[in-house]
């Protein structure tokens, strides 16, 4: 929990500082994602007019699979700039998890990829194309560009020869 004492808080307010465990993030790991590091924050509350004004930042980093290539990479997460406003808090505690929670979620990535630019597996062998190149797209191009050293069988090889499968 991230708890503010604002018994004494005051217009110059209080710095708020620390880490909690990734479980406040409520996130079950999956195949693609998974959080385990803690989240780390700095905050600050104040006193406002009719409220308390709490600002700061918190982060984590999260373990994420690469959705074209399956790798394995880490991922900052950060939250900067985070704002909110409480109205007329009674207690003498002011718990922020929620908010803290929401805002790192909301800090996620939207894609998982490794790079920008993650050329990913060729669909048809499976070959990394960030790592080496395969001949699976070489054998789709319908221009071969020697002419020269033509086989007999090079009409052969344009035919495009698939197994029938049945699909289930
Ligand atoms: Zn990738
Ligand atoms: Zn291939």
């Amino acid at each position: 929990m991230i708890k503010f004492s604002i018994v004494n808080l005051d217009r110059d307010g209080t710095d708020l500082s620390g880490s909690e465990p990734a479980s406040i993030l409520e996130i079950e790991d999956s195949d693609l994602l998974s959080c385990h590091s803690p989240i780390e924050y700095n905050l600050h509350a104040a006193l406002v007019n009719n409220g308390i004004l709490v600002t700061g930042s918190a982060s984590t980093e999260i373990n994420l699979k690469c959705g074209r290539c399956l790798k394995s990479f880490k991922y900052q997460v950060s939250s900067r700039n985070m704002c909110h406003f409480y109205e007329k808090v009674k207690n003498q505690e002011l718990d922020v998890t929620e908010e803290i929670r929401e805002d790192i979620l909301v800090a996620f990535p939207n894609a998982y990829l490794c790079k920008k630019n993650c050329k990913g597996l060729c669909p048809k062998c499976g070959t990394n194309l960030n790592k080496s190149e395969c001949s699976c797209a070489e054998e789709e191009s319908p221009v071969l560009e020697s002419s020269e050293e033509k086989s007999p069988w090079i009409e052969l090889d344009k035919l495009k020869i698939e197994p029938r499968v049945k699909k289930r």
